[in-house]
């Protein structure tokens, strides 16, 4: 058995990484950037109004209520481009550019407009209502790094700034296959003894929300013949198509099967063609006989098949290799510590997992409560977990203690 820290030093060892690619804007969303973001221009590019009113001299209104002339009219993507005098002002919009020699927009609130004069009835701060050149961003300043994953908060930046374009790291091709002579599609009525394929969308989505591309491969049922069948084709052609694939940037997910049990044929499927293992026992709870090997051109992880566990593996696990393959400059799941309801325990000779939900009591301290669940079974409970409470093997804590949480 090795540890967990082990294990993902092993699958990082194991683990390439992918040539980058173009890809249109729209499609860059949970993808890995593989350039620095920069920005191509000051941001506002011009003293820009943030309010509809009028453009003026500070000076010319510290004695409001006071009348100005008005010389002129600046909108949104067309200004006035004349320099403002003593005793005038400029109608203004929102977003438009301000007209040199004004240093202040009132807004129309507190403006009576007739005839070409404006009636100013407050006086106004200087630089009030504008922001000013290069205020929000300065022109070549590095927004994002290479490796960050792009998020959808990210998408207004790398639209303002010219981004039409990305360039991030390909998607690791990834083919599932669950393995389980009970397992039927999700689009059938279960028969006797036989339950529906949750693991391979679940892990479907799980892969996809990581930046890889997926394959659901055609179950097998525990035959070992068919399993290596599959196995083999999957591994050596992957179903992917023209894209640069190495060794080590290619990964099957095999579920279930890979316990003691007589029909868990994961191994023996595997042994038998040849494939390399890396590991196949873990201090880990759930997720114990989690396999990673490789084989021909992919990495293989055989993760047990309780939906909870080979979620909870994945997270571990592929995901890390997935986001590496793509050059994520973190590939662990975001961390932080919280404040624990009530006692848990790990077991004795194995790291554990425990999902949790998230709550902020009352006076703001972040909450994880474990889940009242049935196991690693229960994905029902399972999909009300907001965070993985994360102990160290042999520990016991107490309602209170402060524990470490992966953010899920
Ligand atoms: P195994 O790891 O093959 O011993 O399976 C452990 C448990 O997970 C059994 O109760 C299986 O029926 C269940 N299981 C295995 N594969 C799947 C799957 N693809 N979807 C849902 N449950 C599964
Ligand atoms: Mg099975």
């Amino acid at each position: 058995m090795i540890s967990v820290s082990q294990a993902l030093r092993i699958v990082k060892r194991e683990t390439g990484t992918l040539p980058s690619e173009t890809v249109i804007l729209s499609r860059a969303l949970g993808r890995v950037l593989a350039e620095n973001i920069a920005a191509d221009s000051d941001m506002p590019p011009f003293d820009r109004s943030q309010m509809d009113g009028y453009a003026v001299r500070s000076n010319d209104v510290k004695n409001a209520p006071v009348l100005l002339t008005i010389v002129g009219e600046a909108a949104a993507g067309r200004g006035w481009h004349e320099k403002l005098k003593p005793g005038q002002a400029v109608r203004i919009m929102t977003g438009a550019p301000v007209p040199s020699g004004a240093d202040s927009v009132q807004k129309i609130e507190l403006a009576s407009e007739s005839n070409e004069t404006v009636r100013i009835q407050e006086p106004v701060q200087r630089g009030k209502y504008i922001v000013k050149k290069g205020a929000e961003i300065r022109k070549g300043t590095i927004l994002f790094r290479s490796g960050q994953i792009v998020d959808e908060k990210m998408i207004a930046s790398l639209a303002a700034f010219g981004y039409a374009r990305v360039k991030v790291g390909q998607r690791p091709s990834v083919s599932i296959l669950s393995t389980g002579s009970e397992i039927v599609g999700i689009e059938k009525q279960p028969g006797r003894d036989q339950i529906r394929n949750s693991n391979s969308v679940m892990l479907k989505a799980l892969c996809e929300h990581a930046g890889a591309s997926v394959k659901i491969l055609r179950q097998t049922g525990d035959d070992l013949e068919k399993l290596k069948g599959v196995i083999s084709k999957a591994a050596r052609h992957g179903g992917e198509k023209s894209k640069i694939q190495t060794p080590k940037s290619k990964i099957l997910i095999m579920t279930g099967g890979v316990s003691v049990g007589k029909y868990d044929l994961t191994k023996a499927a595997l042994k038998d063609l040849g494939a390399e293992f890396f590991f196949e026992k873990l201090r880990l709870k759930p997720g114990k006989p989690t396999v990673f090997a490789r084989l021909d051109n992919s990495l293989v992880f055989g993760l047990p098949g309780n939906p909870v566990s080979a979620a909870v593996t994945f997270y571990l696990f592929v995901r890390t290799a997935i986001l590496q393959m793509q050059n994520a400059s973190e590939t662990g799941l975001p961390s932080g510590h919280a404040v624990l309801e009530s006692p848990a325990k790990a077991a004795a000779e194995r790291d554990t997992y425990l999902p949790a939900t998230l709550a902020t009591d009352s006076e703001g301290k972040l909450v994880a409560t474990p889940l009242r669940w049935h196991g690693s079974s229960d994905f029902v409970g399972f999909a009300n977990a907001d965070a993985l409470v994360s102990l160290a093997r042999g520990s016991a804590s107490k309602a209170g203690d402060v524990v470490k949480i992966l953010y899920l």
